[in-house]
């Protein structure tokens, strides 16, 4: 069954250099007056809308654009309750702890698992009802053995990219015994979790775990056969992205306070089919009014700029792609090619994923309808519902 998704106004491919799929996304790229057909859930076709071959079935998106679905690359979202009173602390002048972890963490363990499993569904149906086609979950809100597998296991239901984050911070039980709680996070955690998952992250800041720890369970991780990603360099400086460099990290995520140096080793990090992604995460500044990270400085040095969500019910409680692109554009002076590319392609490095974040022949047909003619309208009509229509493996659904 192939579909023609013509009439559109502006098709955004970021297609791959010479059009070898496998190579992942290319660098921003868009047709005006453009068409495209899936088959077999795959982009089997693109170009000009009066040159389209005949497919089985046809849709007229009457002029609006069709982008990439969104690769959101980092969230939290196996969790149970909710921290709005601490938001509205927050807004009152009570600055961001770490620590506020901690009541999500006993608010989890004491879930039933349907009430866990319920709250993942209506967050990724709610994602994907914003554009995002592919996303990353992470545990951490678990912290025992068995809490932390259950986590894996319900973001596995949802998502191939399940991360598993036993480190994000050390939780009561384990106060005065952070030795003995690394140990368990490298020992008997992570063997329980690594069959679910395929990365390895760890909360890299004053308050939660340093560099030698953190580097020790990205380690560990990497020698269970999971790939590393790290929080790094949120709260201030710190060591994170150098953590993640030297690890061979995919992303290290935040980057809000970086030294040239960081920057530097980011740049370098390698090409960015293997290099280190930075991660921006806009929507945590905007929720705990914090400085934005500097983009521009990132984006100038050649670094592979990422956004994503970090929806999570602390310090971001967003699941909008659509919003941290209006973000980065207002507040952190990204284009708006920049901003959608970064939303998609940049997701699409960040979890070392050829196959997502373009529309180029032979990706998977994860894209969606826009109720605007370009990619800019994301940024130009903030939080105005334009997504009128989203494909994820060529299966079409409306919001
Ligand atoms: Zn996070």
């Amino acid at each position: 069954m192939s579909t023609l998704i013509t009439n559109i106004g502006e098709l955004v491919t970021n297609a791959a250099p010479d059009d070898d799929p496998g190579q992942g996304p290319g660098p921003f790229a868009a047709l005006t007056g453009a068409a495209l057909i899936i088959d077999e859930g795959r982009v089997a076709w693109t170009g000009p809308a009066g040159q389209a071959p005949a497919a089985d079935e046809a849709v007229d998106c009457r002029g609006g654009a069709v982008l990439p679905g969104f690769v959101d690359s980092h969230a939290h979202l196996v969790f149970a309750g909710e921290r709005s009173a601490e938001f509205a602390a927050r807004m009152a002048g009570t600055p961001y702890q770490a620590g506020g972890i901690r009541s999500t963490v006993a608010a989890t363990r004491a879930a039933p698992d349907e009430v866990l499993r319920a709250n993942l569904a209506r967050l990724t149906r709610e994602m994907l009802a914003q554009g995002t086609t592919t996303l990353e979950c992470k545990s951490g809100y678990g912290l025992t053995v068995p809490d932390e597998a259950r986590a894996v296991a319900l973001a596995a239901e949802v998502t191939p990219e399940v991360t598993f984050l036993g480190a994000h911070v050390v939780p009561p039980e384990y106060e005065g015994d952070r030795a003995g709680y690394l140990d368990l996070v490298c020992g008997p955690m992570l063997t329980a979790c690594a069959p679910h998952a395929r990365w390895v992250d760890v909360f890299c800041e004053r308050g939660a775990f340093d560099a030698d720890e953190a580097a020790a369970v990205l380690a560990a991780g990497h020698a269970a056969g999971l790939l590393t990603r790290i929080h790094a360099n949120q709260l201030g400086p710190g060591p994170g992205v150098q953590v993640a460099v030297t690890a061979g990290a995919a992303s290290a995520d935040h980057c809000t306070y970086l030294s040239d140096a960081d920057v530097d080793a980011l740049a370098s990090s390698g090409p960015p089919s293997s290099g280190t992604v930075a991660t921006l995460l806009p929507g945590v500044e905007f929720s705990t009014r914090q400085p934005y990270p500097d983009a521009r400085r990132l984006l100038a040095a050649g670094v592979t700029v990422a956004l994503a969500t970090d929806c999570n019910p602390g310090s971001c409680f967003t699941s909008s792609m659509p919003l941290c692109v209006a973000l980065a554009v207002r507040e952190m002076r990204m284009t708006t090619q920049e901003a959608v590319w970064s939303a998609t392609a940049g997701g699409a490095r960040a979890l070392r994923r050829s196959d997502v974040g373009h529309l180029s022949l032979g990706a998977r047909a994860d894209l969606m309808l826009l109720d605007g003619p370009s990619h800019t309208y994301l940024a130009y009509r903030p939080a105005v519902p334009l997504i009128r229509a989203v494909w994820q493996g060529g299966q079409m659904s409306r919001p």
